[in-house]
């Protein structure tokens, strides 16, 4: 090997390092960075490849597992924050029973069943549906609406 050019030791380097499986790459470093890459490399008596691709997947690893445990958790809060914020929203509004708040992992009960044809179910599904052939609304939407206006009417005699 003693006779072999430069160029040859450097060739019979490369080639024997494709043997080992390993492929050339190129990179462009700042005389600084490549220092600081050399120091790394040095210390962890590596190949300046095998230290960057440790780096690199140090580097992956901590992003990964960092991110992925913080938005499992999160994601679990915010499932649990929506599923609790339904079932309140469900008792106020009188489709599921209370008793729903104290379980806020089980599966909310389903919503009332539609009305029959001919009957329509207002806004507030607390009101019964109402017949659409002897109301034009409501029932218990205009009798609010109408104590409503007598309320402001009876303010404006006293105002
Ligand atoms: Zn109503």
């Amino acid at each position: 090997m003693a006779d072999l050019t430069p160029a040859a030791r450097v060739e019979a380097w490369r080639k024997a390092k494709r043997k080992q499986g390993y492929k050339f790459v190129g990179l462009w470093m700042t005389p600084a960075g490549k220092g600081e890459l050399d120091a790394v490399a040095w210390d962890r008596q590596q190949d300046l490849g095998d230290c960057v691709l440790d780096l690199v997947r140090f580097y992956s690893a901590a992003q990964g597992t960092a991110d992925v445990r913080l938005e499992a958790r999160q994601q679990h809060r915010i499932e649990a924050n929506v599923a609790d914020d339904v079932i309140k929203r469900l008792v106020a509004a009188g489709a599921v029973p209370s008793t729903a708040l104290g379980a806020p992992s089980v599966v909310p009960a389903p919503l009332k069943e539609p009305p029959p044809p001919g009957l329509k179910q207002c806004g507030n599904p607390a009101h019964p549906p109402y017949d659409t052939n002897e109301h034009d609304e409501c029932p218990i939407h205009a009798s609010e609406r109408k104590q409503r206006y007598r309320d402001k009417k009876a303010k404006q005699r006293s105002g």
